[in-house]
Parts: C-alpha cells; sequence; structure tokens
C-alpha cells in the first residue's frame, strides 16, 4: 500500500500505541488505521482502565485535499472531529479504515477521544459538532454586538432562567413589558 499524499511511498507497519499497529507513512507520518484493529484494541484499552501514554504536543498537520483510500483507492470521506478544532479525519467505509494525518493521533488524545475514534464517524456526531459550531458561532455574534460584559450578564440570566420552573411566565413577563 502507499501513502495517498506521498503517492510513492510505501506505508509501513507501526505500532501507533503498545497493542495497535497502524500502516503509518515514513514521509508525511500520516497512517492508515484499521478500525476493526482499533476496536479490539480500544477494547482491552478500556478493560485495562485506559493507560495510554499522555499526548505530546506535536503540531497536527491538516491537509484539506480529499485523500483516496491507500487499500481500493476509492475516495474517502471526511469527517470533523469536533467543535474545537478543524482538523477532520478521512474514512473509507468500505475498507473501515481511517486515515490520520499527522499529529492527529496526539490531537484525538488531547481531545479525550483515544478511545472514541468509530463513535466520530456517525451522523449523530457530525450533527452535534455543527450544533456546538453554530451556539459558538451565535454565542460571538451577540458577544460582539453587546459587549462582553453585558453579554456575560445576559448568559448568566439565561442559564439561571432555564432553570426556573416557570421560565415561560418570566419570558411572557419580560416580552410584555418591553417599555
Ligand atoms: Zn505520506
Ligand atoms: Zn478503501
Amino acid at each position: 500500500m502507499h501513502c495517498s499524499t506521498c503517492k510513492n511511498t510505501q506505508l509501513e507497519p507501526q505500532e501507533l500505541e503498545p497493542g495497535l499497529i497502524v500502516a503509518s507513512c515514513p514521509s508525511c507520518s500520516g497512517a492508515l488505521v484499521s478500525l476493526m484493529n482499533y476496536r479490539f484494541w480500544a477494547d482491552r484499552y478500556a478493560t485495562a482502565g485506559g493507560v495510554v501514554e499522555s499526548a505530546n504536543d506535536a503540531q497536527a498537520n491538516e491537509s484539506e485535499s480529499v485523500h483516496s483510500c491507500p487499500k481500493c483507492s476509492r475516495l474517502m470521506m471526511k469527517y470533523q472531529i469536533g467543535p474545537q478544532t478543524q482538523h477532520k479525519l478521512d474514512l473509507c467505509s468500505a475498507c473501515d479504515e481511517a486515515w490520520l494525518d499527522k499529529g492527529e493521533w496526539q490531537l484525538l488524545k488531547r481531545l479525550d477521544l483515544q478511545g472514541k475514534l468509530p463513535k466520530v464517524f456517525t451522523d449523530a456526531w457530525q450533527r452535534n459538532v455543527r450544533k456546538q459550531r453554530q451556539e459558538i458561532a451565535l454565542n460571538e455574534r451577540y458577544e460582539k454586538l453587546l459587549g462582553e460584559e453585558s453579554f456575560s450578564r445576559v448568559k448568566e440570566f439565561r442559564d439561571w432562567l432555564l432553570q426556573q420552573p416557570n421560565k415561560d411566565a418570566i419570558k411572557q413577563y419580560l416580552i410584555s413589558h418591553q417599555e
């Protein structure tokens, strides 16, 4: 198998974590992870109480370019990791293989996702990331509009309001007493 980014470079077996062998590119440090192998590893990792060495601060690469699967050459699909990062993981659903760019495994560890890799590839996960992104964007817009101090007051009030059993009555009061 060859790296889809470096074309002529042959992928080599590498131990990503003790007991988790992946096909890694010696040139760009990308890695092809078989999700079947990963699930075996993650099961044992969970029963072992999660003894993965902590993440180092290696910078993660992000290639916006589309990867083709090193195994079957089909185009891989991109999946958002989370609202706090622009990084995406690539998946070939036909082979059940994921491609991690250099540093992305470390990134998953920093986000405490090292035991949940297949979840990232679910619709529910992707929907949730989009929802959280929209929420962050909305907050940023209102923070700009209202200013930092007012916005933090409004947010505090909102958090309080949402916990009130009679919140609908409070909202109605606010709406009908606008002047
Ligand atoms: Zn490569
Ligand atoms: Zn494939």
